[in-house]
């Protein structure tokens, strides 16, 4: 009997989670609440209640090549980094080609999502769903939540005392589409995630005065990295990842953080962070020429707020503010989910590998997308929801450990916030190699030793978790080959003749010596 799977949420998710069910012979059923498929990535206006929210200018902070699902590269033409429409066009071209539209029931909500009383034994799934306010009931063999984790605001107002008396504006950056609202204002924008500093920059164009205020400070790199290429495909390489994970904890850091400040240093923009780890880096292009050109402040943290003005800690003197955006972030929440199946507690839930709870006696709840890899999440996503759909299907059984009986001694509850900032390359990896999808280097370095030296020093993009395994695809060898050729398409549009150098034969040599010694001394 095919297995019946509902999949609740047609974002980038939902539509992956969609073609894996398809490519392993599963019933899939998709609901959307919205009017349309893309999640996050489809814009609007309105700000419309329970849908994820985003600001007009948004550009995907992940290059395409790394951003791509596993067997459906970017279209050449498309930018490196992709604004918001390119990205859903993107999503709207991946569910056209693999046919994923049929499967989904747009302007649907999953209401409820509740064991059956024969669980322990079929593993079944009640959900009620609700379509122009008429209400149906369904069955299903197993259920993935892919209903994204962006769109209930954290916005902690109890930690930021006097603002009941604050006379200003103010919102959450869930709430921000334009930066018309600041035109003449002082702003002041709490918190230095992506967000805030997006804002703030943004606000700057057009605001009197902008502050932004940080308590733990950040890490900030640029899309544009060494010698103009994309961060991350410099960044999250085999080799890059076998340094950053071997070294001593002290020495990575060490490099990590001297790394990050060849391009500005933190400590003397004010932007140095607290954490002794490597945590979630803020991407923009902008901010340190936007702090040295004085149109942006870096603030502490806020200590409290007046009628018309700000005191954050450590600094005496008032700060006179008519607006503020907090950009707080997000909690996460899964409210058709009992609470039982799926606890989450302040930000932290507990699930293993990220994705299946640990004490449900059957494995057929699936959440996908509640990572925060140092990369793009979807392709991390991608190998989740193959390997969930191989769990379902009973082809690769779970590990062990995840039975009932060793769920209680062994502890896997994770931290989302901590935890989850993972290392994408080490933990997609892992989940590769459950369904026999890993790259084998060592191997390829006998039998494609030009694959094997691209796959090890080039950056890790997704195409190299297709050339083997279940869902191996034939174009994922050329895929790579050509990666570095689709990045820079849509740059060279005035190509200049280069003279020929012999530096290129040299390193290549060089770097195959490394590769074999990487091998030899235990990768
Ligand atoms: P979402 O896109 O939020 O989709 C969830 C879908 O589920 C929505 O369509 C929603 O309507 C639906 N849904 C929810 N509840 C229900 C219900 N009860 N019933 C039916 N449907 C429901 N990641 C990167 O890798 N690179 C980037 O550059 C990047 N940039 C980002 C920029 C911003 C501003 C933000 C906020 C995030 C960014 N991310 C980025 C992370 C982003 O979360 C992922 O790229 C991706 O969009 C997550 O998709 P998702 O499907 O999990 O969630
Ligand atoms: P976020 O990354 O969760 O950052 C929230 C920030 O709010 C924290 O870094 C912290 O900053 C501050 N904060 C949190 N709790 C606080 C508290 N109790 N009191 C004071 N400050 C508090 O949220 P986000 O910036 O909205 O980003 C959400 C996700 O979307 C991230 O994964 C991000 O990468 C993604 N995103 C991507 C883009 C892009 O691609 N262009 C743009 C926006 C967002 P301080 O320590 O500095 O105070």
């Amino acid at each position: 009997v095919t297995m019946r799977v509902a999949v609740v949420g047609a974002g980038v998710s939902g539509l992956t989670a969609i073609k894996c069910c398809l490519d392993e012979g599963l019933k899939v059923t998709c609901f959307e609440r919205s009017q349309d498929i893309g999640g996050l990535w489809r814009y609007t206006e309105n700000i419309e209640d329970g849908r994820p929210s985003l600001y007009t200018s948004v550009v995907s902070n992940t290059s395409k090549e790394m951003s791509a699902f596993s067997d459906f590269p970017y279209p050449e033409d498309f930018p490196v980094f992709l604004p918001h429409a390119r990205l859903l066009e993107y999503l709207r071209r991946y569910a056209e080609r693999f046919a994923l539209r049929q499967r989904i029931q747009l302007e649907t909500t999953v209401l409820s999502v509740r064991k059956r009383p024969d669980f322990a034994t079929t593993g079944q799934w009640d959900v009620v769903t609700e379509a122009g306010g008429k209400r149906t009931s369904h069955v299903f063999d197993a259920v993935m939540v892919c209903s994204g984790n962006f769109w209930e605001p954290s916005l902690p107002l109890h930690a930021f005392p006097g603002i009941e008396k604050f006379q200003g504006k103010y919102f959450h950056s869930r709430q921000y589409k334009h930066p018309d609202v600041f035109q003449g204002k002082r702003v002041l924008v709490v918190g230095m995630g992506n967000s805030g500093v997006d804002i703030a920059v943004e606000a700057s164009r057009v605001a009197a005065k902008v502050t932004l205020s940080t308590g733990q400070g950040a890490w900030v790199i640029s899309r544009v990295f060494d010698h103009g290429y994309p961060w991350d495909m410099v960044f999250n390489t085999r080799f890059m990842s076998l340094l950053r994970n071997n070294l001593p904890g002290p020495l990575a850091r060490g490099l990590i953080s001297h790394r990050v400040n060849q391009w500005f240093n933190h400590e003397n923009y004010g932007l140095q962070p607290k954490k002794r780890y490597f945590s979630e880096p803020v991407l923009n292009d902008d901010l340190p020429s936007y702090i040295i050109t004085g149109k942006i402040t870096i603030k502490p943290g806020v200590k409290e707020f007046k009628e018309n003005s700000v005191v954050f800690y450590s600094c005496p003197e008032e700060e006179p503010i008519d607006i503020v955006v907090f950009c707080t972030g997000y909690n996460v929440s899964f409210p058709f989910l009992e609470e039982a199946d799926v606890k989450v507690e302040n930000k932290h839930a507990s699930l293993y590998k990220y994705v299946f709870p640990t004490h449900l006696q059957r494995p057929t709840l699936a959440v996908l997308g509640l990572i925060k890899p140092l990369g793009a999440i979807m392709p991390v996503i991608e190998m989740q929801a193959r390997w969930v759909t191989r769990v379902f299907k009973g082809r690769r059984l779970m590990p062990v450990s995840l039975h009932p009986i060793f769920s209680n001694s062994l502890r896997f509850g994770l931290l989302f916030d901590e935890v989850l900032k993972t290392d994408c390359l080490v933990y997609s990896d892992e989940l590769a190699s459950f369904i026999g999808a890993k790259p084998n280097v060592l191997a390829l370095l006998f039998s494609d030793p030009k694959l094997a030296f691209t796959i090890f020093f080039g950056p890790c993009t997704p195409y190299q978790f297709r050339l083997r395994g279940p869902g191996r695809w034939d174009g994922a060898r050329q895929a790579i080959f050509t990666q570095w050729d689709r990045m820079l398409k849509p740059m060279r549009t005035r190509v200049t003749s280069r003279s020929s150098s012999v530096w290129p034969s040299l390193l290549t040599v060089f770097g195959f010596l490394l590769l074999v010694a990487a091998v030899v001394f235990g990768f």
